[in-house]
């Protein structure tokens, strides 16, 4: 194993770990950046005198919009930058337009080779060996999943194939059944785009890829129903890995029970506290919950050098498990698997985060248009599909003159938010207007991952 001693270990040492660790990363950002030490004094925050991690909750809590005033003010990386620049070896940034603000992460040598171990390890738990061959489908670009999948499998010591650029039918005709992996990253919309996929081509994905050992999901809620339909189409495994930004990678992923429990029920997701402090804490009390109840995941770094958080609120909703939850014995708490989701309206999409505000910032920057709505689906073949239905303010506007703004608009929302959409035109006066809360999205992938069906003789389609 990668890392038995942590596996094995008791509770109490995974604490009195944290504990030292939080104490030297405390001093570590105190004394490097004045946005921390700032923030510290203002709270009147000793943090040479912490007793035990619970001490962290005498500071604010962290938020993106800090995060953001911030860079504003100490362009591009913010006054919590603890490293002189030439010690930044690569940039994350989290998506999104200039008009709502990137979050940028300067990442160290150590701090990519931490996002690296991180993900090697969980691949370890999911079955995966050096020289086992895995192909990673996530797109490289600056955001931090692609990047920590990439990194890992090269720290494992995998071989293995980025087949990201390739259509779905290259990845399967030309690498997956060449190559016969045993390992394949994917989001869980994407899978069911294979699996219809394979059926389409006559592809028996139990007969043809007999070496598989691991399917591993990230990104995406889904319904149980659908991971066990997923396992037993592909004869193997799901794991699954929760991940973000602020935590340079892996979060927390599935050990070796995967995300169905012995008793078929959601599995655990084991939080990664070796290298992070986890709160999950009520939004309305700001006091942690109870086991079992949801809450929002706020993180502390333990080890980040470049540009480490402390208490940050990622606004994600997860139910939370204590150690003990899971059976196969690690001392580290849980999230419950294939149900973490949103608190704000950011979206998911073909492993991209989408903010509706940057789809905003596009649309309505064109003065024609009165209204919009969006939705995301996934089709009967297993694609994920985002339509936007668009109203125009004047009946009058001439055929050529809409059809031309659709084609230019469509264009600019691949490049500003990085997702193809089909637009269409709406009828005059037929969508909704909104007053006070907007509610342009609807996300209806969870049914569609539902439909598609499969029987235990191979996959039928609708
Ligand atoms: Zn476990």
């Amino acid at each position: 194993m990668l890392y038995p001693a942590q596996d094995q270990a008791s509770r109490e040492t995974l604490e009195k770990s944290q504990l030292d660790r939080l104490s030297k990363q405390l001093e570590y950002v105190y004394s490097s950046s004045d946005f921390y030490r700032q923030r510290f004094d203002d709270a009147g925050f000793q943090h040479n005198e912490l007793k035990n991690v619970g001490d962290l909750r005498q500071l604010p809590l962290l938020t993106k919009e800090d995060l953001l005033a911030d860079q504003i003010k100490h362009p591009p990386y913010g006054g919590r930058l603890c490293v002189s620049e030439d010690k930044i070896t690569m940039l994350i940034l989290t998506s999104g337009t200039s008009g709502i603000g990137q979050e940028a992460y300067a990442m160290t040598r150590q701090d990519i080779t931490f996002g690296g171990s991180a993900w090697a390890n969980w691949y370890y738990r999911c079955g995966l060996r050096k020289g086992d061959q895995l192909l990673l489908t996530w797109p490289l670009g600056t955001n931090s999943g692609p990047q920590g999948a990439f990194l890992g499998a090269y720290k494992l010591g995998a071989n293995t194939l980025p087949i990201a650029p390739y259509d779905t039918k290259s990845k399967l005709e030309t690498y997956m059944q060449k190559f016969n992996p045993a390992g394949i990253v994917v989001t869980p919309a994407y899978l069911s785009h294979l699996t219809v996929l394979c059926e389409e081509l006559g592809i028996d994905p139990k007969a043809q890829f007999p070496n598989l050992k691991a399917i591993m999901i990230a990104t995406e809620a889904y319904p149980i129903s659908w991971a066990q339909r997923m396992e037993t189409i592909w004869n193997t495994r799901l794991f699954e890995l929760y991940g973000n930004t602020q935590q340079s990678g892996l979060a927390a992923g599935g050990c070796e029970t995967s995300v169905i429990n012995e008793k078929g029920e959601r599995g655990c997701l084991h939080l990664d506290e070796w290298n992070t402090v986890f709160e999950v804490l009520d939004r309305e009390t700001g006091e942690h919950v109870s086991p079992g109840e949801e809450g929002e995941l706020v993180l502390t770094n333990l080890f980040r050098e470049g540009s480490p958080l402390i208490r940050f609120r990622t606004s994600d909703r997860v139910r939370f498990l204590p150690h003990g939850t899971c059976s196969c014995g690690r001392p580290t708490n849980c999230i419950e698997a294939g149900t973490v989701a949103r608190y704000d309206d950011m979206m998911k999409i073909r492993a991209q985060n989408i903010w509706p505000e940057a789809v905003d910032a596009l649309i309505f920057a064109h003065p024609e248009i009165e209204e919009y709505q969006g939705r995301v689906s996934v089709n009967h073949r297993g694609r994920e599909e985002v339509e936007v239905e668009i109203e125009f303010k004047s009946e009058d506007l001439p055929e050529e003159a809409k059809t031309k703004l659709l084609q230019t608009l469509s264009e600019e929302l691949r490049h500003g938010v990085g997702v193809s959409m089909e637009l269409s035109e709406a009828a005059h006066g037929s969508l909704e207007r909104f007053e006070f809360k907007t509610r342009r999205w609807t996300d209806e992938r969870n049914t569609g991952l539902e439909r598609v069906l499969h029987t235990s003789g191979g996959a039928h389609k609708e």
